[in-house]
């Protein structure tokens, strides 16, 4: 009895051992499927990955010997066959803002040509915020650096010496062709120390956050910086200067309002100042304008009753008492609603309007909440009312300051219940709805300034800013 069961144990290791040698081949064979390796993204479809690389769709599946073509997740990795030209992995991204084709290059160790393939550029100005690159990168790599922006009157040299680097090896990793080639402004790498942060922008500057949506007509924008040390940062986009207000956790924050009119297409976004060393920079990168997606309306109206230049004149007042920029933040986190009437909406914003089928060169510029004459009016946040009385166009009217450049603004109320100087807290009466001023009938129409642009509100209701 002891016999068979001997042979049978010899035999078991026999069948293991042929099992595991067969495994090994198999793996063997895997290994030889040569190429990069895509690491697919959410939405991604087999014919987009074929289409992007320009590989067969069949030749995806057998090299992955996928089971699912049909089922890919994002975060998935195959195999892209027949692609000699690079290896490594290939992880799509949107560009962010703060970086160029260089830095990049430099950042990742990959020619900048090669990753103007990768990523379809034709020209270097198609690097706008959120256009989809692709990076290369090889496993376990240290992609971490520290940057230095070079100096006026600093030498490559002098920059190497003081950083204990070969200067040769400084041009090589900087994609540069000889010590001579580097210009005051440029930002250099000195790979090997943990420093993260945009790779264009000088080093002490550790994050940089931009809306990857772009710039969405009637939206908010907020751009949050983090730096080291003293510095001074000031922005500049579609005509405005953004101010950086810092924050209780010691980020940097602007606000912006983004007009529902603004053209879409790319608008330059600057970005400069000076760090405590003395070196000043400036950095300028294209930022896409979005289209808000909003309806169009026809009004009537009797154009022989409408005073064109008072109109003019107290749009006027308005923008100028809303363009002050006051540095105290009085608010925090979301606003409030300021109607009970939340669910009757008359009119929302952003709709375009031509007066008796003329062009529609205006907008609908905040939203008008129903409920009718006598509804209470809430302030949405803490702030200091600026302004409060009668006008022609928007009958009673208060205006609030809530710091940073952010105004609310209540219109035709039949009571003001506020003082100029007064300061409201969330949820406290302010006025009484009515009608007047020129209204069709009773309604609060409520508006939000963001740097003198007029912004949808209901976003300062869904999210808290910045
Ligand atoms: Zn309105």
């Amino acid at each position: 009895m002891r016999f068979p069961l001997k042979k049978l144990l010899k035999r078991s290791f026999f069948l293991t051992f042929l099992f595991l040698l067969s495994t090994g081949s198999a793996l063997a064979q895997d290994e030889q499927v040569g190429g990069p390796v895509y690491v697919v993204q959410s939405g991604d479809t087999l014919s987009i990955i074929a289409v992007r690389w320009g590989v067969p769709q069949q030749e995806i599946v057998s090299a992955n010997q996928l089971e699912n073509p049909d089922q890919l997740f994002a975060g998935q990795e195959l195999v892209l066959p027949g692609i000699d030209w690079i290896d490594g992995v290939l992880i799509p991204q949107q560009m962010p803002y703060g970086e160029t084709l260089l830095s990049l290059s430099r950042q990742y160790r990959v020619d900048p040509q090669l990753l103007a393939r990768l990523s379809r550029l034709t020209s270097p100005s198609q690097l706008f915020v959120s256009y989809p690159i692709t990076m290369p990168t090889q496993r376990g790599e240290d992609t971490s650096n520290v940057r230095n922006v070079v100096s006026p009157g600093v030498s490559m040299l002098e920059m190497a010496a003081a950083n204990g680097r070969n200067p040769w090896t400084m041009v090589g990793e900087n994609s540069l062709s000889g010590t001579w080639d580097a210009i005051s402004g440029d930002v250099l790498l000195i790979p090997g120390t943990d420093q993260p942060g945009p790779g264009a922008l000088p080093s002490p500057i550790t994050r940089l956050e931009f809306p990857a949506e772009g710039l969405v007509q009637g939206r908010t924008v907020v751009v949050n910086v983090n730096a080291e040390g003293d510095f001074a940062l000031q922005s500049e986009l579609m005509g405005n200067q953004l101010d950086y207000f810092r924050q209780e956790d010691g980020t940097y924050s602007a606000l912006m309002g983004v007009s529902a009119l603004a053209e879409p297409g790319l608008t330059p976004f600057t970005m400069s100042g000076e760090f405590g060393y003395g070196t000043p920079f400036s950095f300028t990168q294209s930022v896409a304008v979005v289209d808000g997606g909003y309806g169009f309306e026809t009004l009537t109206v009797d154009l022989a009753l409408i005073d064109i230049d008072l109109t003019n004149s107290e749009s006027e007042f308005i923008r100028s008492l809303t363009a002050e920029v006051t540095p105290e933040k009085l608010w925090s986190g979301f606003f409030q609603a300021p109607s009970p009437y939340t669910d009757t909406i008359n009119s929302t914003y952003g709709t375009r309007r031509s007066y008796n089928g003329g062009v529609y060169e205006t907008y609908h510029s905040g939203i008008d909440f129903g409920g009718g004459l006598g509804v209470e009016i809430f302030s949405p946040a803490v702030g200091e009312v600026v302004f409060a009385g009668p006008l022609e166009v928007r009958g009673n009217a208060t205006i609030i300051n809530h710091g940073w450049g952010v105004y609310t603004g209540y219109w035709h109320q039949s009571e003001i219940r506020v003082q100029e100087g007064d300061i409201v807290a969330p949820g406290q009466v302010i006025g009484i709805v009515g009608n007047t001023g020129r209204v069709t009938g009773a309604h609060l129409h409520w508006e939000i300034w963001v740097n003198g642009v007029q912004v949808d509100p209901i976003d300062w209701l869904a999210r808290p800013y910045p």
